[in-house]
């Protein structure tokens, strides 16, 4: 750590006054883009309640504030890869996006990617965001060390050594501004992306784990779901003409019916950089729809038939709100509030209509016809889960109340929706 100098704060330009959705308008009384750390630690220091914003593409009311908003996009973009470790440490506003780029440049990869490559590396990893594929972890499990600017404004670094790096991690932003994160690195691959159609539920199990990385997306109108999204190795063979009773897509898709499927990135098997393929959206495009909400739900890989059994009975519900349904899969990891803690997870997303008064009623049946399966929600999308079931889904929630009481013993980094969940 070292001694902070005395100063004012620094002035507020080109922040976000809303989430990339628009139904979350910030709340905070002031907002912030410093230039350089020591700004930022002093503007920490200085307030009585702020929270950093990333790149803005969460659903909820998270990381609002009504006092300081702070991004940190004016900071520099530094990015440095550290070869004999494997590693690389990035600036936590940069985009995974621009990080990508330049680390296949460089002959190294990320082991996964989220759907969007627009995301900030900080924002995603604090609400533990994910791609999708059986053997690899969510975003966050790939974070080897990070800095983080403590309530007092001190410049805290820890790493996997330290015994509350697991819980600080995934910190919903609720433990201070990190600045910077250092992400394991493998070598660049190649994968080619191929769109299969009309997979019957039973071989759903199958076609998830049939891949590198597999989405498979539906609308709940009929009991088939619709597409298989497969990326592939360029080592493994393309999928049979009758690969699992599906059919090939002939022409490139995008996961809403309706919308360009210039926006994805490219399909029919040609084969391009994991940057390029991993993620459904291309970076200089609209990803998803753009006007909609977004809920997603952790529950057990082995409970696929049962999940969609459950979610079959309530399909009249879904179907006239949703815009699409898409499953995924995550491998279990240690990190105390990743939905994915010590459970290899199905990941079933709903990217709903833009409509909160239509949306939230199907939600809580939703949750309801999930509740046996102790679905652990997305924490940077919609959900309406009791306070105290939520907490009973993760061992280790008690372990981070402590860490918080610990590192922010005045509340400075808490909003009213965490404190919704995690009550002083
Ligand atoms: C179109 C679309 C597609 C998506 N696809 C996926 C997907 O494939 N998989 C998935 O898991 N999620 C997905 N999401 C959700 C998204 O990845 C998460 O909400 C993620 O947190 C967004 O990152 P952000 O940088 O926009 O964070 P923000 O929304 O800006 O912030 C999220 C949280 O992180 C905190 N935070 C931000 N920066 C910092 C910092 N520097 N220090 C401390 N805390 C910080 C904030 O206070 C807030 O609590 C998608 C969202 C959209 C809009």
């Amino acid at each position: 750590m070292t001694a902070l100098e005395p100063g004012g704060p620094p002035a507020a330009a080109d922040v976000p006054r809303r989430n990339w959705a628009g139904n979350v308008r910030y709340a905070a009384r002031e907002f912030h883009r410093p230039d350089t750390i020591d700004d930022l630690r002093r503007l920490v220091a200085g307030s009585t309640r702020l929270r950093a914003v990333g790149s803005g593409h969460s659903f909820n009311r998270l990381g609002d504030t009504d006092g300081d908003l702070v991004s940190l996009a004016g900071l520099p973009p530094t990015i440095e890869v550290d070869r004999e470790r494997g590693q690389v440490t990035v600036a936590g506003a940069m985009r995974y996006g621009d990080v990508g780029q330049h680390l296949h440049t460089q002959g190294h990869a990320l082991a996964n990617l989220a759907s969007l490559p627009h995301i900030s590396v900080a924002g995603a990893v604090a609400t533990a965001t994910h791609g999708s594929g059986q053997t690899h972890g969510n975003l966050a499990t790939a974070v080897a060390a990070l800095e983080i600017v403590t309530a007092d404004g001190d410049l805290l670094h820890v790493d996997r050594d330290d015994d509350t790096f697991a819980g600080i991690v995934v910190g919903l932003g609720a433990l201070g501004v990190v600045t910077r994160l250092t992400l394991d690195v493998v070598p660049t691959f190649d994968l080619r992306q191929y769109v299969r159609l009309d997979l019957a539920p039973e071989a759903l199990d199958e076609a998830l784990g049939s891949a590198y990385s597999v989405s498979v997306f539906t609308d709940w109108r009929t009991p088939r779901l619709r597409e298989v999204w497969r990326k592939q190795s360029t080592d493994q063979s393309p999928p049979e003409a009758d690969w699992l009773g599906t059919t090939a897509a002939d022409e490139p898709r995008h996961p809403v019916l309706g919308m360009p499927a210039e926006n994805c990135t490219p399909q029919l098997g040609v084969p391009g950089p994991w940057h390029e393929r991993l993620p459904h959206f291309k970076l200089g495009f609209t990803p998803s729809s753009g006007d909609e909400l977004q809920s997603e739900y952790h529950v057990p890989r082995t409970s696929v038939a049962e999940v969609l059994a459950a979610l079959a009975e309530v399909a009249h519900l879904i179907a006239p709100v949703l815009q699409v349904c898409e499953l995924r899969t995550v491998a279990a990891d240690e990190l105390w509030l990743s939905p994915n803690y010590r459970r290899d997870s199905l990941a079933v997303h709903f990217t709903w209509v833009d409509d909160a008064d239509a949306v939230l009623p199907v939600l809580a049946e939703v949750e309801e016809r999930l509740a046996p399966f102790a679905p652990r929600p997305h924490w940077g999308k919609v959900f309406v889960t009791d306070p105290r079931a939520l907490a009973a889904r993760y061992p280790r929630y008690a372990d981070f109340e402590a860490l918080l009481a610990d590192l922010d013993p005045k509340g400075k980094f808490r909003t009213d929706l965490l404190d919704h969940y995690i009550p002083r």
